[in-house]
This record gives C-alpha cells, sequence and structure tokens, in this order.
C-alpha cells in the first residue's frame, strides 16, 4: 500500500525527521487559509499516489496565499498520469541549496534492506541510477542489528556530505529506518533531502510503501488506504479476489497463475508490445469471475487487444470459455481477443470459443505475436 507524501512525512516527524510545516487542503480556498497561517512563500503540492509530479506541473511555489489559492485551484482541477487530483499539500517553500536523495528498501539479491544514497537527489534520480550507478551509495542493514551510526557516516562521507550536516543526516538517517522497520514498510524514501539556505537539512517530500501482508499489524495504518485516489479498477479487482496490477501498456492480460501471468508479460514484451496488466484470475476461475476480470480490462481506454493465456489445471477450459462468452454478451466491445488455451477441458472450451469470432492460438509466442500485431492496427 502506498501513503501519500503527507502520510509518509507524518509518519517521518514522529521518528524524529525534520519536515516543512504544512497541511492538506482539499480546496482552494482551505490552501489560502493555510498559506496565510503559515506566512510567507509556500509550496502547493498535489497528492496523488506516483511520482514524478514536480515535472508534471503539480508541485508549485506562491508567493502569497492569493497565488496559493490561485495554483490549488489549477493542481486540484488536475490529473496527473490518469489520477485525479483531490488533495494538496501546503508546505511552507523551503529554500533549497542542495538536493539529497535517501531513501531505503529490501535487497531481496541480498537478503537484507539496503540504504542508499545520493548527492544528486532531486526530479533526475531515475536518471542518475541510470546512467551514474556510481552516484549512488548502498550499505547494507543487517536486519538484527539495525542501521548502526557508523554506516550513517560512511554514507554522509560516500556523498561527500559536508561536516557540519553529519549529526543531523546521522538523526535523519536512524529515524528513516526505524520507520521503516515499525511501519513494515518495503519502502521509506526521501526524494529531496535538501540542505536549506539556514545550513538546516529538511525533509522536503517524502514516499512510503507499506507491505501489504504486515497491515493486520498495524490497523492505524490501514486506515490511510486512500480508495479515493486508487485505480478504481484495482478496487474492483480486489472485490472479486483477483490479482490486478494496472501498468500502462495496451494488450490486457488474462492468465490464470502469477507465474504464468509474469511470463506472458514477459513475451508479449519479447514481440514488441506492452502488457496494460498484471492479472491473475487464480485457479479454478468460475464463469462470474472472468467476467468481471474482463469487465476490468475492458475499462481501460488504453487496452487494444487482450490476451487470453489459459492453462487448464484446475480451472477448466470449457468453463473458462463460458465465463468469457458470459462477459463478452453483458459488455460488447470491438476490442479483439486471442486465446491460448491449453490442458484440462481445452477442446471443449475452443470448440464453445471457435463461434465467437476470436482469435486462438495454439502457443503462447504465436498468441503473444497475434495479440502484439493486432494491438498495433
Ligand atoms: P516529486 O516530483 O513528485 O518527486 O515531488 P517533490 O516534492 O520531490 O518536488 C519536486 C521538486 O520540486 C523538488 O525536487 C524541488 O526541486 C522542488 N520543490 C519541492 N518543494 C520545494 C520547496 O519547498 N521549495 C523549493 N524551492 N522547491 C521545492
Ligand atoms: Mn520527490
Amino acid at each position: 500500500m502506498k501513503l501519500h507524501e503527507y502520510q509518509s512525512k507524518q509518519i517521518f516527524a514522529r521518528y524524529g525527521i525534520p519536515i516543512p510545516r504544512g497541511r492538506v487542503a482539499a480546496t482552494a480556498q482551505e490552501a489560502y487559509q493555510i498559506a496565510e497561517e503559515l506566512g510567507g512563500r509556500v509550496v502547493i503540492k498535489s497528492q496523488v499516489l506516483v511520482g514524478g509530479r514536480g515535472k508534471a506541473g503539480g508541485i508549485r511555489l506562491a508567493n502569497n496565499p492569493k497565488e496559493a489559492e490561485e495554483l490549488a485551484t489549477q493542481i486540484l482541477g488536475m490529473e496527473i498520469k490518469g489520477l485525479p487530483v483531490r488533495k494538496v499539500l501546503v508546505d511552507e517553500a523551503a529554500r533549497i541549496e542542495k538536493e539529497i536523495y535517501l531513501g531505503i528498501t529490501n535487497d531481496r539479491a541480498a537478503r537484507k534492506p539496503v540504504m542508499m544514497a545520493s548527492a544528486a537527489g532531486g526530479v533526475d534520480i531515475e536518471e542518475v541510477a541510470r546512467e551514474t550507478p556510481e552516484k549512488i551509495v548502498r550499505v547494507h542493514i543487517d536486519p538484527l542489528l539495525g542501521l548502526k551510526d557508523y554506516q550513517a557516516r560512511d554514507i554522509a562521507l560516500g556523498i561527500d556530505l559536508p561536516r557540519e550536516h553529519w549529526k543531523a543526516f546521522v538523526q535523519i538517517a536512524r529515524g528513516l529506518w526505524e520507520a521503516y522497520v515499525c511501519c513494515d514498510a518495503n519502502l521509506a524514501e526521501i526524494n529531496p533531502l535538501v540542505i536549506t539556505a539556514d545550513g538546516r537539512l529538511l525533509a522536503v517530500d517524502g514516499k512510503m510503501v507499506l507491505d501489504d501482508n504486515a497491515l493486520y499489524r498495524h490497523p492505524d495504518l490501514a486506515e490511510m488506504r486512500d480508495l479515493d485516489v486508487e485505480a478504481q479498477s484495482e478496487i474492483e479487482a480486489r472485490k472479486y479476489g483477483l490479482s490486478f496490477i494496472k501498468l500502462d501498456g495496451n494488450i490486457g492480460c488474462m492468465v490464470n497463475g502469477a507465474g504464468l501471468a509474469m511470463t506472458t508479460m514477459d513475451i508479449i514484451k519479447l514481440f514488441g508490445g506492452e502488457p496494460a496488466n498484471f492479472l491473475d484470475i487464480g485457479g479454478g476461475a468460475s464463469a462470474d469471475k472472468v467476467a468481471a476480470a474482463l469487465r476490468i480490462i475492458l475499462s481501460d481506454p488504453n487496452v487494444k487487444a487482450v490476451l487470453f493465456n489459459v492453462f487448464g489445471g484446475i480451472t477448466r477450459g470449457d468453463e473458462v470459455a463460458r465465463g468469457i462468452l458470459a462477459a463478452l454478451e453483458e459488455i460488447k466491445t470491438n476490442v479483439p481477443m486471442v486465446i491460448r488455451l491449453v490442458g484440462t477441458n481445452a477442446e471443449e472450451g475452443r470448440q464453445i470459443l471457435a463461434n465467437a469470432n476470436m482469435i486462438t492460438a495454439s502457443t503462447l509466442a504465436e498468441a503473444a505475436q497475434k495479440a502484439v500485431a493486432v494491438a498495433k492496427n
């Protein structure tokens, strides 16, 4: 579960990480009021659960409450990467001398959390990671020992942080580690952690991703889930017990089994296409579950083709075929469907679908190629 910036920063503050003064607003009038309370310059920040808000125009500086109100009006009317902005954070504007990156995530290969930092923080950190990875310092943390102060100092040295900031930096690194552990997070990130003109360290942006499987231990955090801005399709999928993740491509994927779903996505990419989603309909998927899944896939206007990849083990091919037909009765769509169906009752399934104007394929490679081709037209 992703947390909003304002939620992440509230958590950071509990662990002693300095954050700017500020509050969240749902209307431009509230933004005006908060800006007035704060006095001076403020920054108006769209609260949406995607990165790159700055580059999308969702982070703007205002010189006075009137400007804050105007910018809040603009930003509250925006969609950023398809997500409507429902709230803005109004923060006291920081005077920034330098932007640092500091984050913790799990390094699966090392089987340990890793703390990462870079002197080249800010909105271009992905580029830095890709093009000059040596500018990112990494330190693994023993989960039993926790982050040691000497490790935090190693990081400060590694990013050439001036000496006078080391004490504050160690405090922040320790706070970030504690927040990461105590909240059962998969990611805790400050980008940018800034050095201000008056020589302080300040967490200007914050991002936390929590482990869904640990949320039962944190009812207070679970309550922070924002149904408003989660992709509607993901909410719908959760209702039907489907594992669904929306992606940016144009080929919808309907697959039974998580591993097979990953393979399907890989093969679509291999043939030059882009998957529109990850979807595992699970074993023994019944007709109504298949129908729900298809409805969810087709609710995405980007979808130009749907690839069904079904391996009939527990799931029976004829049952899936009937689910597809039932769904198409209800949905009526011109989106082309490519189907690869093998395993239990595959022959019966294919028979059912043969009459329904669907493109069939006998191998996954063939199915992926056909889906990529029809999606292009
Ligand atoms: P993101 O684009 O979603 O990561 O949003 P951020 O909160 O990180 O803001 C993007 C960029 O806007 C930062 O890297 C800063 O350069 C700038 N920015 C954000 N807050 C402030 C602020 O208080 N003062 C100034 N001067 N710039 C800011
Ligand atoms: Mn940021």
